[in-house]
């Protein structure tokens, strides 16, 4: 019954939920609240249907609404408008080391902080004691932001409390998320405009997945090790740094980025992640990744002093690397576009070939998702005929 009157529901059911939690603050606790499920994502459990919020819910949802506001140039349309392009890292050590790359996110939060550009930093942080409650905290000192920093590889709980947020007081923020996560906040600041001007700069990390607490939950297992455990990390203090984590008997268990993402994690993502078209922050005044250094063609994953890879992509996100480096916080080294289909090889290939996953899920499921502006159709027109087909099979089966 509720399935099918509520387009929450049925968003949760398409597949293409991302937990991100507008629907439990548009439609008030009382009628959506985000719940965790043993599928190991973050879902909304819709109690009472309310057909006006459930209306801008349909308009804001990230999960099917990305509308892309910043143009691509000539040139633009696999990476996105490029205002400037870097590799570059944090000149604190203990930022650099606790970032997850260069740790040039952390480092640029606690300038706009220390500078007075932003009151406060909108950013995700975890729980020591458990790693399954992550949520977005305000930060307001370095120490803050560090508690931050780093990767969670996981769902985290981010605007289930926006508007309290917002309306406790008037400060400005920096906002950090996934792309996703920017894309529900453009979406949410055009609906609500009274907001717009409490954002002064987004920041996205580059995204190939958020994989389910299944994932973190199989590498514990694997170990044997004795739950409850604590001091969980995905990577950080190094690059690309170790999971690691402390079982009850304090024993410190770890695995490699490599075995840690690229055999168990990245098995255990959604199918929203499998359908999206931006993982680089596009939407963003800056986006930043992993500057991998390249062995025989593909990425390097031993262990070295991070390199972040940053995109600035607009006059606002430009100004605040710049001065940054002026003030001697971060270093800026110019980097060629080329270099980012190198470092970046899965993040290419996906916004090549994108249209043909997302055409097999409109013929599947029949329905269009609203993902505008974001080159999908330039891009998949440069892929071979047989292999946008071969992709679209595939995810026409997995679907
Ligand atoms: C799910 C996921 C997928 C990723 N995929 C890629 C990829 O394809 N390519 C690539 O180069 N890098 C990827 N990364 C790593 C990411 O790009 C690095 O965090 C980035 O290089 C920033 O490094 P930094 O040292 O500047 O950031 P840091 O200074 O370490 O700051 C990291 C920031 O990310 C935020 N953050 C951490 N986890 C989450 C989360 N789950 N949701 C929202 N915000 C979060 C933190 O709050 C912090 O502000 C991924 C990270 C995650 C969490
Ligand atoms: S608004 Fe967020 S929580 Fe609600 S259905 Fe969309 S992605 Fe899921
Ligand atoms: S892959 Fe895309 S949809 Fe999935 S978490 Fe990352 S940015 Fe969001």
């Amino acid at each position: 019954m509720l399935e099918k009157s509520s387009k929450i529901v049925n968003i949760d059911k398409l597949g293409v939920c991302l937990g991100c939690g507008l629907c439990q603050s548009i439609c008030g606790k009382d009628a959506v609240e985000m719940e965790l499920r043993s599928d190991g994502f973050i879902h909304p459990n819709v109690k009472k249907i309310l057909p006006e919020k459930e209306a801008i819910i349909e308009r804001i949802c990230p999960g099917i609404n990305v509308i892309n506001d910043i143009n691509f140039g000539p040139n633009e349309s696999i990476w996105g408008h490029i205002e400037s392009l870097w590799s570059g890292f944090s000149l604190d050590t203990e930022i650099r080391t606790k970032g997850s790359s260069g740790g040039i996110i952390s480092g640029l939060a606690i300038y706009a902080l220390d500078s007075g550009v932003v009151d406060g930093v909108m950013q995700v942080g975890g729980d020591s004691a458990d790693y399954e409650r992550n949520t977005l905290r305000i930060s307001t000192t370095r120490e803050e932001v560090l508690e931050c920093a780093s990767s969670r590889y996981a769902p985290a709980h981010i605007f289930n409390e926006i508007f309290d947020i917002l309306d406790k007081d008037s400060q400005n923020y920096m906002f950090v998320g996934k792309p996703c996560d920017i894309s529900a906040l453009k979406n949410f600041l055009e609906e609500f405009p009274i907001y717009k001007d409490r954002f002064k700069l987004t920041v996205s990390i580059m995204c190939a997945g958020m994989p389910s607490f299944q994932g973190t939950s199989d590498i514990v297992d694997a170990f044997n090790a004795k739950r409850p455990i604590k001091d969980l990390v995905y990577r950080g203090n190094g690059w690309p740094g170790y999971f690691s984590f402390r079982d009850n008997t304090s024993t410190v268990y770890r695995k490699t980025y490599n075995e840690s993402w690229g055999t168990v994690l990245n098995k255990h993502l959604n199918l929203r992640c499998k359908l999206c078209p931006d993982g680089i922050g596009i939407q963003a005044d800056i986006a930043v990744g992993d500057a991998w250094e390249t062995k025989d063609g593909y990425p390097d994953f031993t262990e070295k002093d991070g390199h972040s890879l940053i995109i600035s992509r607009s006059s606002q996100g430009d100004l605040v690397l710049k001065n940054a480096e002026k003030d001697i916080k971060i270093v800026l080294e110019p980097l060629s576009i080329n270099k980012i289909q190198l470092m970046q090889p899965y993040q290419y290939n996906r916004r090549l070939k994108i249209g043909a996953r997302i055409s097999a899920f409109l013929i599947s499921k029949r329905k269009k998702l609203n993902f505008k502006n974001l080159g999908i159709a330039i891009n998949l027109r440069k892929v071979p005929f047989l292999v946008a087909l071969r992709e679209f099979a595939g995810t026409y089966r997995r679907i």
